[in-house]
């Protein structure tokens, strides 16, 4: 397990990758742990030896709420962004892209694939922090900085005196940027990253895989990282120019490999993405045959 001063940063499985995530804990006076997607061994024995008085998530998504259920009778906050939207799973459907793409009918599938522990990581949140605050658990400080793009609400904890920042999904891995749920955004996405770097701090830690990153390399990683957007951008735009309508450009696989978009919710994310990026080209989706507009 790796640490830096009193913060422990516990390992998700299958080196942090989706579906699991990174968390950190605050081994100090008040035992916090931010964010529940490391392996359940690792948080049972956190548990058993430290205690965790207070779970502090930094968005809704099922990767990094993993296991709440886990942590019974104590506070678990989210943003205030994603408060009221996280408790239910209309709310967590809509701003998933199942209801923009599948309508009321997809919803209702959905909602029937959704494990019970995941409904349950959402459902007993009991509040929201407030964002850019300083707060202090047993003399660490930290600020939950509002970093929206990846989705409206999305957090990055920032402790100002040991010069560590948590990135969460600004996780520099080779897939690139993730703004794929009708709460993302592409624009909001390349502030907040750039943002990231103007923080005086020295290290970055990643929700997954790699992890840790000094400035140096993080702020590479952040060209190469933010440079997928404009990748993606290109080769929807060469796609549009051959003839593709909607529907066939949400087949060949912008974001995703194109034999995962079998998987619904996969396909559901492709689909919202390649809009939002079409969007940003100047196009819209028009009519039953999904054909593709020039607006601007
Ligand atoms: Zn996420």
């Amino acid at each position: 397990m790796n640490r830096i001063g009193p913060i422990l940063i516990l390992e998700g499985a299958n080196f942090s990758k989706v579906p699991n995530s990174r968390s950190l804990y605050l081994n100090c006076s008040e035992k916090v742990l931010i964010d529940t997607g490391a392996e359940e061994k690792v948080l049972k024995n956190v548990d058993r030896e430290h205690g965790v008085q207070l779970i502090l998530n930094t968005h809704y998504h099922p990767d990094h709420t993993l296991h709440n259920h886990l942590f019974k009778n104590i506070s678990k906050l989210i943003n205030p962004v994603e408060y009221v939207t996280s408790l239910t799973i209309e709310g967590v459907a809509s701003v998933n892209g199942v209801f923009q793409e599948w309508g009321q009918e997809g919803v209702e599938k959905w909602k029937a694939t959704l494990p019970d522990d995941w409904v349950r990581n959402l459902g007993e949140i009991s509040g929201a922090y407030h964002y850019e605050t300083e707060y202090k658990f047993g003399g660490i400080k930290v600020q939950f900085l509002h970093t929206p793009g990846h989705t409206s609400g999305f957090s990055c904890p920032y402790f100002p005196e040991l010069g560590v920042v948590y990135t969460g999904d600004y996780d520099m891995t080779s897939f690139g940027p993730w703004y794929n749920g009708t709460d993302g955004d592409i624009e909001d996405f390349i502030e907040s990253g750039k943002r990231l770097l103007t923080l005086d701090a020295d290290t970055y830690i990643t929700g997954h895989q790699k992890g840790i990153f000094s400035k140096q390399e993080f702020s590479k990683a952040m060209d190469r990282f933010l440079a997928k957007i404009e990748q993606r951008d290109e080769l929807v735009t060469r796609y549009v120019q051959q003839g593709m309508n909607f529907d066939e450009l949400t087949t060949v696989g912008i974001f995703y490999p194109k034999k995962s978009l079998k998987n619904t919710i996969i396909k559901t994310w492709e689909r919202s993405g390649v809009r939002k990026h079409l969007n940003r080209l100047g196009y819209d989706v028009i009519g039953m045959d999904c054909q593709l507009v020039k607006l601007k």
